[in-house]
């Protein structure tokens, strides 16, 4: 997890120097304080966080929220990787720049189709953070800063409706306004 979060700091622009981890008993009290004098001095050295790397405040707090954002998604895709106990020599092998950059390219969204949404009702259901506004009758939309991008909704979507859909990489088209999403059955699908 570590190595990953040096190679996120890399990523938007940080000094990856600016996160370190050591394990030691709690008899080693020299080695705790050589440690944290080390890292103390490293940390000051390079100064204030962001300016230290030239990345403008309002830029950083820009990324630092979207990253934030995505720490259940990386979690997700990384799920495997992140439960390996890789011996140490392996360890630094284990994410790439590219790999990482990669993550953060073809980062997965979900969007519902509102000309294909039923209001059946199964997804605002089954998201596990509420993060499906809808009700009966009413055109569902995702809201993009509550979702998690686990795809339960897109598993969830009668196959019949297919409303959910995976954007891979590319942004997110807005959601329909809310004025519009009271539902005309006419011509439509009923509820299953
Ligand atoms: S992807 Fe997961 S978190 Fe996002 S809206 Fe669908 S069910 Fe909810
Ligand atoms: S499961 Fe599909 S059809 Fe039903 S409300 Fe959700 S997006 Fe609409």
């Amino acid at each position: 997890m570590v190595l990953l979060c040096k190679k996120i700091l890399e990523h938007i622009g940080l000094n990856p120097d600016r996160l370190t981890i050591e394990f030691m008993s709690s008899g080693e009290g020299m080695h705790f304080t050589e440690v944290v004098d080390g890292f103390t001095k490293r940390v000051k050295e390079l100064g204030p966080l962001g300016k230290g790397e030239g990345v403008d405040e309002n830029e950083l707090k820009s990324r630092l929220d979207a990253v934030t954002k995505l720490v259940p998604y990386i979690k997700l895709v990384k799920n495997e990787k992140l439960a390996l106990r890789p011996e140490e020599k392996k360890y630094s092998e284990l994410y790439t720049s590219d790999e990482v950059d990669r993550l953060f390219n073809e980062v997965i969204s979900y969007h519902i189709d509102p000309d294909k949404c039923q209001a059946c009702q199964i997804c605002l259901r089954r998201c596990p953070v509420e993060a499906i506004i809808g009700g009966k009758n009413q055109i569902h939309v995702i809201d993009q800063d509550l979702c998690i991008k686990c795809g339960t909704c897109f598993e969830a979507c009668p196959p019949r409706f297919g409303a959910v859909e995976k954007i891979t990489g590319g942004p997110v088209p807005p959601p329909i306004p809310e004025a519009e999403r009271a539902m005309t059955r006419q011509g439509k699908e009923t509820r299953p």
